[in-house]
């Protein structure tokens, strides 16, 4: 679908607004009954259907931020990612999976889809070769995640994308690290967009919500095991997404650039070992981000020199707070290998590139050179309290 010509932040605020035709009022109002009519009425509304009023305005918000046809909101990222699954893959089918994936993705994956009967490969490598090696004749899916969690690995869209039509296969991306500020997959030829809305969409750390957005024969198709797998979101969530997205524009940008200056900070200092953000232009894959990126996003990594404790780092900063989840206007670190890719075996996080050191930096809005004095503040103490010697 064409971009629209309303630029994201209009969209962002008035895209999918509810009309207050009682009051007048500035908002959506918000509509919390689980119960409509029946009788005389074009559409049978209820929540688990996908199409009380808010649902069905932020739907319309979702899909025009992403350039697609239509969306549907679930109650969290992997319920949005779990429904759109199952839906396009039956008993019989296999799946491609890029290998470098969110640990809840993966754990859906490989604890859950053997029970019915689907079949997947992860890639060895991110290149659109190493996607086509693993296609099989019963192979209807390639997943991918760009950039991904928590390596910020880029997979080049229009190449999967273009190999998916190729062998007529339903390519479907995360799309959460880029939030649709940065990314809009469809416009690469994509044909399904998941979002844990938890993240950019909520951005302050305090929404669990999911969202698909594609064609509207897909959402069909997705809907229809959504109604049965009950995945909604509650109406007043919703109505608080809706509000979160109307600054999610200027939210996204604001992170966009603390974390190009932090990035940038981090690879030069003589503490950090390696910095994995697509920003950098020595990112292996800076050249695709750049084509398929519009900002290189809010999320980076990072691993601090041998001898330096990631746990005792994280202890000792005061303002950038240790815990999980990410994408908050307030900016926050984790281990991967404790939180969000604790449930993989040791073996698959080597396979994946997650050293134990790794910390992964969901950077805020604050103002960049606090978040620099905090980092060196933590630094001074660990090192100072190490009872190796450290330069
Ligand atoms: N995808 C990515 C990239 C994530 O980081 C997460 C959560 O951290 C999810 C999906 C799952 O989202 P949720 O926790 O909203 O179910």
């Amino acid at each position: 679908m064409a971009e629209r010509k309303e630029g994201i932040n209009t969209i962002c605020t008035h895209f999918g607004e509810l009309e207050d035709t009682v009051y007048k009022g500035a908002v959506s109002p918000l509509y919390m009954s689980t119960s409509y009519a029946f009788e005389e009425v074009a559409v049978k509304r209820y929540p688990r259907y996908f199409n009380t009023p808010n649902q069905v305005a932020l739907a319309q918000k979702i899909a025009a931020l992403e350039h697609a046809e239509a969306a549907l909101i679930f109650g969290s990222g992997m319920a949005a990612i779990s429904t759109s699954l199952l839906a396009f893959l039956q008993a019989g089918d296999h799946v491609v999976l890029q290998k470098t994936l969110y640990g809840g993705t993966y754990n859906l994956v490989t604890e859950e889809f053997g029970k019915f009967g689907i079949s997947y490969s992860f890639t060895d490598g991110l290149k659109a070769e190493d996607f086509e090696a693993k296609i099989q004749e019963n192979t209807k899916v390639v997943y991918i995640e760009t950039p991904s969690n928590p390596l910020l690995t880029i997979t080049d869209l229009k190449a999967v994308a273009a190999l998916c039509k190729k062998h007529n296969i339903i390519s479907m991306i995360d799309n959460t690290f880029a939030s649709p500020v940065n990314q809009n997959p469809i416009d690469f030829g994509i044909d399904v967009v998941l979002h844990s809305a938890t993240k950019y969409m909520g951005g302050h750390s305090d929404i669990l919500a999911g969202a698909v957005a594609t064609t509207d024969d897909y959402i069909h198709r997705i809907f229809h095991l959504a109604k049965n797998l009950g995945g909604s979101l509650s109406d007043y969530t919703v109505w608080l997404l809706e509000r979160s997205i109307k600054t999610m524009g200027i939210r996204v940008r604001a992170q966009n650039e603390n974390a190009q200056q932090m990035a940038a900070y981090l690879a030069q200092h003589k503490d950090i070992k390696t910095v994995y953000y697509p920003g950098l232009p020595s990112h292996p894959d800076h050249e695709i981000a750049k084509a398929q990126m519009k900002g290189f996003g809010g999320m980076l990594s990072f691993e601090l020199q041998e001898g330096i404790d990631a746990s005792e780092f994280q202890k000792s900063l005061q303002l950038i707070k240790s815990s999980m989840s990410l994408a908050g206007v307030e900016s926050t670190m984790l281990s991967p290998t404790k939180t969000s890719h604790a449930l993989l075996s040791a073996e698959e996080r080597k396979r994946q590139g997650i050293a134990d050191g790794l910390i992964r930096f969901s950077v805020g809005i604050e103002e960049v050179q606090d978040l620099m004095a905090d980092i060196d503040q933590a630094l001074e103490n660990v090192k100072s309290n190490s009872t190796i010697k450290l330069p």
